[in-house]
């Protein structure tokens, strides 16, 4: 008797004509997210299953595949010859709960000698004459023993359905270019687009030494919690340093917040363009703060002259995002006290509703040009 972990794919089995592809894209998520423990990962019809692991290592496989996108369920299992002794013999295992009770049973083998309602009749006389305490309801059961009798002389005997963490395999959707920033909204940002199946590059901005190196070690953090869902993740890092100091210098200080983030964006849109992404991702909420009123996406979005920018947290609330940061495994990070350069000489009051009149008045003030060229030259790239 073997313990084996049973893939059940979700939304990949729509996919029509694609499905080889989306099935060869997760079959590689799914190794890259075992790499280091000893396993064989068998293709079954509409499922995978993992094999060949240490027994003791069998919550840690879990634990790795929970953040796989694509995986719809799993479950653990006893897999057995295809032969009744046997087969019963794992139902006794997996069958140490109290209670009501139902086996379903799956006959893909169709020589088996006994079709699945036979199976599971017999299989159910067998244990409630072997095991106290428990009886049938096949209506309401309390837990269901499943026998999946396969074609190559195996069965899977199981009891448990574990919830996988749904969407479409990395790297199905293409690739984007998150703008984190160490807060707790962009990770979360970058994770429910990752969950739709595109890859994730990140790029973060500092004002370094105004932020310290404290405040970039937290966003390699978070991009590492990031890339456990993601099998990987590039980060690149560019200085906002002198264009920082140059809208202090030169413009008016309610519009520090306004214009960083044009100069991010556009600094963004050139680093998404050489990385091949596809699109823009970041954390705003709509009217979450000064920055994220309709008239500050406005501004911050018109720089950008080809990519879509994908703004999927803009209808949650904090209580909402917080949750949803806290169950990625991100929260207690996001949550360190380290300085963001958007804090960097922030003013008393930011302006709310900027007007593009104004904002270009300011923005005129500038070398526009010359600051993106120097900050372009400032990039760093970790991968992790
Ligand atoms: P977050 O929690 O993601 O920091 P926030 O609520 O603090 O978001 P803002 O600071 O207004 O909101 O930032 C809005 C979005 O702009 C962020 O979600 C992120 O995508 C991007 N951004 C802000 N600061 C940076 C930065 N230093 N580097 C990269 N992206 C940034
Ligand atoms: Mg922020």
């Amino acid at each position: 008797m073997e313990k084996v972990i049973i893939i059940r794919y979700s939304e990949i089995h729509l996919k029509g004509k694609n499905r080889g592809y989306f099935e060869r894209i997760f079959a590689l998520n799914i190794e890259k997210s075992l790499k280091g423990f000893k396993h064989e990962t068998h293709r079954l019809s509409g499922r995978y299953l993992v094999e060949g692991f240490d027994e003791s290592e069998t919550d840690s496989l879990l634990e790795r595949l929970k953040r796989v996108f694509g995986i719809h369920s799993m479950s653990v299992a006893l897999k057995v010859n295809s032969d009744m002794d046997a087969i019963f013999t794992a139902a006794k295992d997996v069958c140490s709960a109290n209670g009501t009770f139902k086996v379903v049973s799956h006959r893909a083998d169709k020589t088996f000698p006994l079709n699945s309602m036979q199976i599971s009749a017999e299989i159910g006389g067998r244990l409630i004459s072997s095991v106290k305490n428990i009886s049938v309801d096949v209506h309401n059961p309390q837990f269901t023993i499943n026998i999946d009798v396969r074609e190559n002389g195996k069965t899977l005997v199981f009891n448990e359905f574990f919830n996988g963490a749904g969407g479409m395999p990395v790297g199905t959707s293409g690739k984007g270019l998150l703008l984190i920033s160490g807060g707790i909204d962009s990770p979360v940002a970058g994770h429910m687009i990752a969950k739709r199946g595109m890859n994730i590059d990140c790029i973060h901005f500092h004002s370094y030494p105004y932020t310290n190196m404290q405040a970039k070690d937290k966003v390699i953090e978070l991009v590492k919690v990031l890339s456990k869902y993601t099998c990987g993740t590039r980060l690149h890092i560019f200085s906002v340093t002198h264009i920082q100091e140059e809208i202090h210098k030169k413009c008016n200080g309610e519009y520090m917040v306004t214009l960083l983030r044009r100069f991010m964006m556009r600094i963004a849109e050139k680093c998404a363009q050489k990385c091949c992404a596809q699109c823009l991702i970041t954390g705003e909420s709509l009217g979450q703060v000064a920055s994220q009123t309709v008239e500050g996406i406005t501004s911050s979005n018109s720089v950008i002259e080809k990519l879509p920018v994908l703004r999927p947290l803009c209808g949650f609330d904090k209580d909402e995002i917080i949750e949803r940061s806290r169950d990625i495994g991100a929260y207690e990070i996001s949550i360190q006290p380290y300085e963001d350069c958007c804090t960097v000489f922030l003013p008393k009051h930011p302006v709310i509703k900027p007007t593009m009149a104004n904002i270009l008045q300011e923005e005129a003030k500038l070398d526009v040009e010359a600051l993106l060229n120097e900050a372009m030259a400032t990039l760093e790239i970790i991968n992790l």
